[in-house]
């Protein structure tokens, strides 16, 4: 019955390739790439109901769930609801909505945020796509602003640190209320502004390093996760949105050209980054650079 049942399940085998094979082909009609499509999903969501590295029970209940998101997101395209062309990667499972990539959902907001950095409690705001750049620059002249206000003060610093230390001699300084006021306030100035700057420069060194490799604070934590994934089964992670240190730096601070530097960096500037957030086709100029790249 066994050796029944073998014959059967190759050539049923080699026909399933066979399918496969011919939906993942571009001239292929829609309706077998459709199956085909089906097929892969259906795949992925069995075996995410036995299996999963990222492991947990939330992770589990949202796998027995994703069928249930698979027919609300396409109850949704079928209502008409939301229907447009973007490449979604996933469903949020708090909005249930397509999420592009890059998407994340802030449970501080209670909504999806484009290219999440980190939700700032400082400005009780996520940053995101539309104000990562204002943030880091904000982070960048504040720490720049810190460092000139402690080293201007420094002497100040000294001299009024120096008269507060003889406060307390005998016979007492005639230091009028004013001039007390005027030393306390000036110790007090140089800590607070050092302080930020320490804490502040600290802040702005780490997301330069994580711009620079193309990545936001949540995909540093995701693309580590994955990087030793594929180490261990000894293939190389590459993230697909890292285009070289330079590049990336132009990309995030919206230069296009040499002028830019200074209109769009050094002076303020109120433009758009590239693209919507949505979909994340880079400008031409580093899809021919990265090209170039590649052939060299
Ligand atoms: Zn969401
Ligand atoms: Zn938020």
């Amino acid at each position: 019955m066994r050796g029944q049942w073998s014959l059967l399940l190759g050539p049923a085998r080699l026909c399933l390739r066979l399918l496969l094979l011919l939906g993942s082909r571009r001239r292929c009609p829609p309706l077998l790439r459709g199956l085909v499509q089906r097929w892969r999903y259906g795949k992925v969501c069995l075996r995410s109901l036995f299996y999963n590295s990222f492991g947990g029970s939330d992770t589990a209940v949202d796998a027995a769930f994703e069928p249930i998101y698979w027919l609300v997101d396409n109850m949704i395209r079928w209502c008409g609801v939301g229907r447009n062309d973007i490449a979604t990667v996933s469903i949020c499972k708090k909005c249930i909505y397509p999420k592009p990539a890059r998407t994340h959902h802030c449970s501080i907001c209670n909504r999806c945020v484009l290219k999440m950095d980190h939700h700032c409690p400082w400005l009780n705001n996520c940053v995101g796509h539309y104000n990562h750049r204002y943030f880091f620059s904000f982070c960048f002249f504040m720490t720049l602003g810190c460092v000139y206000c402690s080293y201007g003060s420094w002497d100040l610093f000294r001299e009024a640190y120096a008269a507060i230390e003889t406060y307390h001699q005998t016979p007492p300084p005639t230091f009028s209320f004013r001039e007390r006021v005027t030393h306390k306030s000036l110790v007090y100035l140089w800590f607070l502004c050092s302080s930020v700057a320490l804490a502040l420069g600290a802040l702005t060194i780490w997301h330069a390093v994580l711009i620079s490799r193309g990545e936001t604070s949540i995909e540093r934590h995701i693309n580590r996760k994955e990087r030793r994934r594929l180490q261990a089964k000894g293939r190389v992670f590459r993230n697909h949105y890292n285009y070289g240190c330079l590049d990336n730096w132009k990309l995030f601070l919206g230069v296009d050209t040499g002028r830019h530097w200074l209109t769009r960096v050094l002076l303020p500037s109120s433009h758009l980054p590239h693209g919507n957030g949505m979909s994340w086709d880079p400008p031409p100029w580093v899809t021919a650079h990265s090209a170039s790249v590649m052939a060299v």
